[in-house]
């Protein structure tokens, strides 16, 4: 697969990287620990090759290796890393660190780690240019071009500021010009929007997109987001257990796919719209091999539906499939027919028979709060007014913030509300703060979080930490607790064996599903699920969202469902939320709000998603950040960013959140016959179509 190179040949024609046969090892309590099994590939000029596979199968440390940068526990034990044809195994310690500063980038998934805190942007981009032996006032000046290029509307600004006073986005934006600014051979990036909005991540993406473009640079792109991999990438390589299994054009490996491993990664994405009410999520059971286990035949046997006995003793080989394809399968032609591991049975058939005039478990009248800051008033939350019925799931999206978590925090009494503010559980209002609820009301409503290693205390045991749950949530103590707690984490799938572990002891999807089962130790009415997949890779992901669309069904839960992951909110959502700027400007049944004619902020949200079943819409690029809530624009606070501005009327008046359709409700001086017609074409970015006649149609203000 990999080309030899010839010794003589120009460094502009040698692959930017190349991987032979690649061993890497990790000394875990005195003993070696295979972790890179072989692994081969290449990247040519210009080329952008995506890594994918879960957590643990390598992905970081194949890069790590190619900068000659493995921790202190690590040693390549064999094979071969060229870097623009330069043998980096045969170098001097000197010779790859200049490597590495003059010829390699890299970029992670968290900036803000990657810049200092005490020193100004302007000066961390110029010490880059500083490095390359250029000096004064002129790196002043390339570090302000970079950071144009990289699309910071205001570089002069920004050169004086910390990386504190940046929104996530553009400190990413810094450290791309970063990474830029030496002019690599080879970019590498580690999950860089990873934790982004899908509209940061979209312009982080077409920032990269454009700029390898524009300087020819190689790409390696490791991202567990398989969506994020077919917008970015040529290649493909599936690593699994330190092995690639599978590599090919994307196009071919995404849309023909000849390995069982890859075939299960991509059924296990929520695709195609597809929602709870159509089938369960497919998952791949089972676990990663340990560390360094000894794998003799197939490393993917244990969890191979297909597996055979000769997987077990016979190691397949690199089987060529066509067109650049190949795949380690002795079964690759039947890849695609792998069986199901999950019914296909929606779990919702499940439900029992619904009535419409059930009463809300939860409701809220022009919900609002306001913080004080540095003498300013800020308005997080604005007006908000929904109801949630017994076993329905909204779901609340907008970007980062919108006010999403705030209002969670505010349904649980974790933040009061101002003043006027009405929340009601089963119609009775309860107090703001949690301090002031009954004990009945507190274990009503429960929440899940993103990380559980947060929300879980280490040092107690899994029994300790659900036990406590059940005792102070619902008085259960003795053999009573015993039964409800063997209960609770049967109905998890959580393997009761397990159960005086601690939580560093368990992987992120258990540590999950032990927070899922606190979270309905108290049978809660309705649970607030804030981003509980985002940092689970997808196998484990689609076990979670299973599991909680189950307990809805069983325990007739409700859920608020937060997450910026919106292929996932439409699997789980009845209902759809959106919010910006702490104002609800949308809200309807989620296949309403999913689809035309929608508020032109969804519109531009949903736009920004990539799909690798290829339902890919125009881009609607949202110009500029979200506004400071301390200071919201005048009239539809939507106006300074909005792609179907209308007019002075959107700077002027206010909207009112209106239903536009029986259930269907925006705040959008738009009807709904005019945004049907505006929808059937995209807006030219900014310019909008003026095919609804009037004044309608013009350009946002700058
Ligand atoms: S070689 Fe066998 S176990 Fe391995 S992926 Fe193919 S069918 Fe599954
Ligand atoms: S009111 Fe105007 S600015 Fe606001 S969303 Fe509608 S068209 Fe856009």
């Amino acid at each position: 697969m990999t080309q030899e190179l010839a010794t003589s040949a120009p460094v502009s024609t040698a692959n930017a990287l190349e991987l032979e046969d690649l061993e890497v090892e990790y000394k875990v309590r005195g003993a070696w620990k295979k972790v890179l099994r072989g692994v081969s590939l290449s990247i040519a000029p210009g080329e952008s090759y995506g890594l994918v596979g879960e957590s643990g199968c390598g992905k970081s440390t194949a890069a790590f290796a190619a900068l000659n940068y493995l921790p202190r526990n690590g040693r390549v034990s064999s094979g071969s890393i060229h870097v623009a044809g330069k043998d980096l195994l045969a170098m001097s310690d000197a010779d790859v660190r200049t490597l590495r500063s003059t010829q390699v980038s890299m970029v992670y998934q968290n900036p803000t780690s990657a810049l200092n805190p005490t020193i100004h942007i302007g000066d961390q981009v110029a010490e880059v240019f500083t490095l390359q032996g250029v000096g004064g006032s002129e790196a002043q000046d390339r570090a302000k071009a970079m950071l144009q290029k990289v699309q910071i509307s205001d570089p002069t600004g920004v050169m004086g500021r910390y990386p504190h006073q940046l929104s996530g986005g553009m400190n990413q934006r810094v450290v791309i010009a970063m990474a830029l600014a030496k002019d690599p051979t080879l970019l590498m990036l580690d999950e860089p929007t990873t934790g982004l909005d899908a509209t940061v991540e979209a312009e982080v993406l077409d920032l990269v997109a454009a700029l390898r473009q524009e300087f020819g640079t190689s790409v390696l792109f490791i991202s567990h987001n398989l969506d994020v991999i077919l917008r970015m990438c040529d290649k493909v390589g599936v690593l699994y257990a330190g092995r690639v299994v599978e590599q090919g054009t994307v196009d071919e490996v995404f849309h023909n796919p000849r390995h069982p491993y890859t075939v299960g990664l991509l059924r296990c994405i929520p695709r195609a719209g597809a929602r709870k009410d159509q089938g369960r999520l497919d998952t791949i059971p089972g676990f990663l091999p340990g560390l360094g286990e000894t794998l003799p035949g197939c490393v993917f046997a244990d969890r191979c539906a297909l597996v055979q006995d000769v997987c077990r003793t016979d190691e397949p080989p690199l089987y060529d499939v066509g067109a650049g394809h190949i795949s380690r399968c002795h079964f690759h032609e039947q890849a695609q027919d792998l069986p199901r591991n999950t019914s296909p049975v929606a779990v919702t058939e499940e439900r029992p028979a619904e009535s419409s005039d059930r009463v809300p478990v939860i409701s809220t009248r022009n919900v609002r709060k306001t913080f004080h800051q540095d003498g300013h008033e800020v308005r997080a939350v604005e007006d908000i007014t929904f109801t949630l019925a017994p076993g329905e799931t909204l779901g609340l999206v907008g970007e980062s913030g919108s006010g999403k978590t705030t209002l969670a925090r505010l349904l649980l009494g974790l933040t009061t509300p101002d003043e006027g503010s009405v929340v009601e559980l089963d119609g009775v209002p309860v107090a703001g703060a949690i301090g002031k609820r009954d004990r009945e009301q507190v274990r009503s409503l429960q929440i899940v979080f993103q990380n559980p290693d947060a929300a879980l205390n280490r040092r107690f045991s899994i029994k300790r930490i659900i036990g406590r749950a059940l005792t102070m949530l619902m008085g259960t103590r003795g053999e009573q607790l015993d039964t409800r707690l063997r209960d609770l984490t049967h109905s998890v799938r959580f393997d009761v064996r397990l159960i005086r572990a601690k939580p560093t002891q368990l992987s992120g999807g258990l540590k999950q599903r032990v927070a899922i089962a606190r979270a309905f130790a108290g049978d809660p009415k309705i649970v607030v699920c804030d981003e509980p997949t985002s940092a689970l890779d997808v196998s484990v992901q689609a076990a979670i969202l299973n599991l909680l669309a189950e307990l809805q069904v069983k325990n007739d839960t409700a859920y608020l469902f937060i997450s910026h992951d919106l292929g996932v909110v439409r699997y789980l959502s009845d209902r759809i939320a959106v919010l910006y700027l702490g104002r609800l400007m949308e809200l309807g049944a989620a296949e309403t709000v999913f689809g035309p004619p929608q508020h032109p902020y969804t519109e531009a949200l949903l736009s920004a998603v990539p799909h690798v079943d290829g339902d890919e819409r125009p881009r609607i690029k949202l110009t500029g950040e979200i506004p400071s809530h301390a200071d919201p624009p005048s009239g539809c606070v939507f106006h300074t960013r909005c792609p179907r501005y209308i007019g002075d009327i959107c700077k002027t008046e206010e909207p009112e959140l209106k239903e536009v359709e029986p259930g269907h409700f925006w705040r959008c001086h738009y009807d709904v016959d005019e945004l049907r017609t505006l929808q059937q074409s995209a807006p030219d970015t900014s310019v909008v179509d003026s095919s609804a006649g009037g004044t309608r149609g013009a350009e946002p203000p700058a």
